[in-house]
């Protein structure tokens, strides 16, 4: 599809042509990765972080909350529960922490794992940016896929939602390591960020396509009370050196409401699998946060692997992303019937102990058999 034609659909608001869209994408869904839902389990294993990004409720520099970081065995128990649960992989994410001790805590949790499974647990880490070794000690320890959202891939709007010493390109470059080292690669964006334009959105999809993407996970920003880039007047962010003067063009400001996130949301997922088609696509929590039905209607408009939140009850409270992040216990065992015929109501199979990875990662983007 024309650059043309994916800045019409970001503005195309009619539920008839819409739903044709949709319908479109779950097609090439099911030609290019198949009929079934994957899942992966998720474990929010900490929320420290020694990060600061003006968008997310678990930055370092907010104050009120209060920090807390699993054990090994808690995360074990886990793991082991979305094993019993027939999960095929899950995923550990937590806010970035750095260094040796940090490195080799990852590394035994991941060991840990692919021994109480008998190797059979996929593993997809999301822990941010570390160096180029600590990333292939994870990928030799038994890792096989990690996200890393670039957040935007426009370098003066990334520049604006994160304060200074926060590397645009440093990020980058932890993406094409993790590929290079052989992992799955996966990333996204946020959708609907203040002064973010429909242009900014489909250059978002051309950067997946260039950098050979193998899994995206996007989904709509949702505003966070304790995080600066929720309060408009803080949208210069002087801390960035952005003045409005200098801000780049074509960024003019303006946000979306709930329903434009949602819209938003859905037809970047239907456009961006009908452009890659043969990747891994999340119907993210985020949809789920704005609409009860979110990451159904996801799987509709195209996206194929769905995040349990598996993280104990105990911490979900505090770890809040974003405001009104799903956290009741609907994704854990007692509900998983909740869930399946979430996904059967779709019209898609639930893909249970299959790692379901990405067709893109096997075959590469020329993939020949659904040619
Ligand atoms: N610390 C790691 C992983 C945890 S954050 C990292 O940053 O990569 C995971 C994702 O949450 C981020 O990539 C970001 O895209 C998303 N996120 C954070 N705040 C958000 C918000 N307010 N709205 C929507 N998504 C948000
Ligand atoms: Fe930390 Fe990730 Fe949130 Fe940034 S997005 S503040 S790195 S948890």
């Amino acid at each position: 599809m024309k650059k043309k034609e994916m800045l019409h659909w970001l503005d195309e608001k009619d539920p008839d042509q819409l739903d044709g869209l949709f319908r479109k994408a779950r097609a090439c869904a099911i030609e290019h990765v198949g009929t079934k839902v994957y899942f992966r389990g998720l474990i929010e294993l900490s929320n420290v972080c020694s990060k600061n990004c003006y968008y997310c409720g678990i930055r370092g520099g907010n104050p009120n909350l209060a920090r807390y970081s699993m054990t090994p065995e808690e995360i074990l128990t886990c793991a082991r529960q979305a094993f019993e649960m027939n999960y095929g992989s899950v995923v550990l994410q937590a806010g970035e922490r750095r260094g040796e001790d940090y490195a080799v805590f990852i590394e035994e949790v991941v060991r840990g794992m692919k021994a109480l499974s008998d190797g059979r647990l996929g593993i997809t880490l999301s822990l941010g940016e570390q160096t180029s070794e600590t990333y292939e000690r994870w990928f030799k320890a038994g890792a096989h896929r990690y996200l890393l959202r670039i957040e935007t891939s426009h370098p003066e709007l990334y520049q604006k939602i994160h304060p200074g010493n926060h590397s645009f390109g440093e990020r980058l470059d932890c993406l094409r390591a993790l590929k290079r080292i052989g992992y799955q690669t996966g990333t996204g964006v946020m959708i609907g960020l203040p002064g973010q334009t429909r242009e900014d959105l489909v250059n978002d999809i051309f950067f997946f396509e260039r950098e050979d993407i193998d899994m995206i996970g996007m989904g709509p920003y949702i505003p966070h009370a304790d995080a600066p880039l929720a309060r408009q007047s803080d949208l210069l962010m002087p801390e960035a050196g952005v003045s409005m003067e200098n801000r780049p063009s074509g960024l003019s400001g303006f946000r979306y409401d709930a329903e434009d996130q949602l819209r938003l949301g859905l037809v970047m997922t239907a456009l961006t699998r009908l452009h890659l088609k043969n990747v891994n696509m999340v119907a993210a929590t985020a949809l789920q946060a704005i609409d009860d039905e979110g990451r159904e209607r996801g799987i509709l408009a195209g996206a194929n692997i769905i995040m349990p939140n598996i993280t104990p009850v105990k911490y979900r409270a505090k770890y809040q992303l974003y405001a009104g992040k799903p956290y009741l216990d609907e994704d854990a065992c007692q509900c998983s019937h909740g869930l399946d015929r979430r996904i059967r109501a779709t019209g898609a199979e639930p893909g249970y102990n299959e790692w379901g990875d990405s067709p893109h990662f096997r075959f590469g983007k020329n993939d020949l058999r659904s040619a």
